[in-house]
């Protein structure tokens, strides 16, 4: 979604002069927007909170609260900030489009699709909910037909009962992977995580991922199963990937440059890191980590390969030289709002420049 055209729509009606003081809700509300448009995401929440506390009755301000705190992957708080703008002005539709978002990234589907359908029937000319809209209807209708397998910190949805034992293997598997990753990490989810099991097909017309992509993980851990899975090896592999990203959203919001989410995803497979190791043997040049920040599904299928094996060698390295403490207190900085590039020269004390250079040559 884009985030940065949302806000200012909503937030240019109300700040029409520059201003300058801590008091100044307009002022405050400037350097919201441009700590959004920087990515600091945690300066912006302050900002916004700050301004909110100064002119408690605007919306949009709660508007831009909310979308920091989802932002941080702070999905409760942003919850409350954007039904607290919908509570001051109930045909406010960018309060209604990140409401029905974050509610449909924490899992609760048939919330996101109430909210949209409330805001549709306020201003039927919405039609980039309209298309949300369908897809999330798609999906639940999908779901309405699925069986439901439950273990200690999982559930996994499924579509027949043909399935079933594998629905339970999937949950073997997610089990050990939390003790397994927990104890490398020392991170627990503290809810319980959702699993769709999808067709080949159901899952591409779901996620409308690309075709090398295996699984994903967008508040629930999706995997196409059928046939794809001959060998529980593959299957231990993708489902222990997938269950990485869940911790690295639990601790480092929406915030991580993807080259560290899926570096970690790859490191914690059974085999990852030395399958990265033998990728990265076989090319002559590597891109460097700061182009890696944003998603990798636009790159071809062979880029892609490269992108994630420098990604797991770049991890690889961290763990070295500081230890997993220090990636997690990391996450939890990015969670924060800060800079990656500061953060990163803080827990690894190590510049990221100096490091980017040192997994370029090594
Ligand atoms: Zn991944």
């Amino acid at each position: 979604m884009r985030v940065i055209a949302a806000i200012v729509l909503v937030l240019s009606a109300i700040v029409p002069v520059a201003a300058q003081s801590r008091n100044d809700p307009n002022a405050l509300a400037r350097q919201g927007v441009t700590a959004m448009e920087q990515g600091r995401f945690g300066d912006a929440l302050d900002a916004f909170t700050q301004a909110s506390k100064l002119v408690p009755r605007d919306p949009s301000l709660c508007v831009g609260a909310g979308v920091a705190a989802f932002r941080l992957g702070q999905n409760d708080e942003a919850e409350v900030w954007l039904q607290r703008a919908l509570t001051l002005d109930p045909a406010l539709t960018a309060a209604s489009q990140w409401l029905g978002e974050v509610q449909y990234r924490d899992g609760q589907v048939k919330d996101a699709i109430a909210t949209y359908e409330a805001a549709l029937k306020r201003d039927p000319k919405a039609t980039a909910l309209e298309k949300r809209l369908a897809e999330w209807q798609k999906e639940t209708q999908l779901q309405e037909r699925f069986y439901e397998s439950r273990g200690a910190h999982f559930s996994v949805l499924f579509e027949g009962p043909s399935d079933e034992l594998l629905a339970r293997r999937v949950v073997e598997h997610l089990e050990a992977a939390y003790w397994r990753i927990g104890a490398a990490l020392t991170a627990y989810p503290q809810k319980p995580i959702t699993v769709v099991l999808y067709t080949t097909e159901q899952f591409r017309d779901i996620t409308r991922l690309p075709t090398w992509t295996a699984a994903a993980y967008d508040g629930r851990i999706r995997v196409p199963i059928r046939g794809a899975f001959n060998q529980a090896d593959e299957l231990d592999r993708v489902l222990s990937h997938e269950y990485v990203h869940a911790v690295v959203a639990m601790l480092g919001g929406r915030n991580v440059p993807v080259w560290l989410n899926e570096g970690l995803a790859v490191t914690f497979e059974p085999g990852g890191t030395a399958d990265a190791e033998q990728v990265l043997q076989r090319v002559s040049s590597r891109p460097p980590l700061a182009k890696l920040h944003a998603s990798f599904m636009d790159l071809s299928s062979a880029d892609a390969r490269v992108a994630y094996a420098l990604s797991a060698h770049a991890v690889r390295r961290m763990l070295d030289l500081r230890g997993p403490y220090a990636i997690i207190a990391l996450l939890q900085d990015l969670a924060r709002g800060g800079d990656f590039a500061s953060a990163f020269g803080l827990r690894m004390a190590m510049r990221y420049e100096d490091f980017q250079a040192l997994v370029a040559r090594e």
